[in-house]
């Protein structure tokens, strides 16, 4: 069951009282972008990271952004109505209601969405697929931002999920191994040298991502950023996924077969669980 209380365009209401327009053009035509948090003990875990990268998610498809004060009210409210303690909190922007058609016009009042599910719980280990479709291209849509345009990862990750598997994995054109549909993709190479594909290859910058990068250095754990082929993360001696749902998950399998497990993935686990009791010290939740 969800919790019982959604703030929508700056109001906390009960779940069936929140209502969005059949005119919003962000269900008519993907015109939205997102994020998820995930509240671990009542804290919204790098809540400030989530809402710079909501903005600019926000400006690259020049959507008007409502600002960092909104949002932070915005989520104290869905977080003391409902008592949340562990939770994903979903923040939606869309363009808002207006006739269907591309036409320019007045632009709409944007749809501002708070909302909270119960948190997934990660699998002990990942079994991933290599995914059926490709990630929407740089050229298409600007990778970095977090847009309401999910279908390549909802369809590959289905695609998965009938397989047996949990998540699927986006390639680029040469085959090498990109992200996850709701994840980033870390491995070890032979020679100990943990590694994550660039940004510039085409992934979301994972704020998941950035801690374990931050508390790899802070460990003095060598890093490295490579787009693995398929024999890479063979050869691996483990390779793990991460990100605000998965947090961080070892790999199992590749499309079946399997990948080495090794201590890396637990280490990173604890440093990143030691990284958001930090940010739940530093950082309480205020506007
Ligand atoms: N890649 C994609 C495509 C995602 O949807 C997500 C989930 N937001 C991630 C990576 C991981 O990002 P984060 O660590 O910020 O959750």
């Amino acid at each position: 069951m969800p919790p019982p209380h959604v703030h929508l365009n700056g109001r906390l209401l009960p779940l069936g009282e929140a209502h969005v327009s059949v005119f919003d053009h962000g269900l008519l035509y993907g015109d939205s972008c997102f994020e998820a948090i995930r509240v671990y003990g009542g804290h919204p875990a790098f809540w400030r990271a989530h809402l710079t990268r909501l903005a600019e998610s926000a400006r690259l498809l020049d959507l008007p952004d409502p600002g960092a004060a909104y949002w932070s009210a915005a989520l104290a409210a869905l977080i003391n109505a409902n008592h949340l303690d562990a939770a994903m909190v979903r923040l939606t922007l869309t363009r808002g209601a207006a006739p269907p058609g591309l036409r320019p016009g007045t632009p709409p009042e944007a749809t501002c969405i708070a909302l909270a599910v119960p948190p997934p719980q990660p699998p002990a280990a990942s079994h991933v697929a290599t995914a059926r479709f490709h990630r929407i291209p740089a050229a298409c849509l600007p990778t970095t931002a977090k847009t309401g345009n999910y279908l390549p990862n909802l369809l590959s990750r289905r695609g998965a999920q009938a397989a047996g598997g949990d998540e699927a994995l986006f390639t680029d054109d040469d085959g090498r191994y990109l992200e996850g549909t709701v994840s980033n993709l870390f491995y070890v190479d032979p020679e100990g040298r943990l590694r994550t594909p660039p940004l510039a290859a085409g992934c979301l910058p994972g704020i998941t991502r950035d801690i374990l990068l931050a508390e790899a250095a802070r460990l003095g754990i060598k890093v490295g950023e490579h787009s693995p082929t398929r024999a890479d993360l063979l050869a691996a001696r483990e390779a793990l996924l991460s990100g605000t749902g998965y947090e961080v998950t070892p790999i199992a399998t590749l499309d079946g077969e399997p990948i080495a497990a090794g201590p890396m993935a637990g280490r990173l686990a604890a440093a990143y669980r030691e990284a958001i009791a930090r940010d739940a010290e530093a950082a309480p939740l205020r506007g």
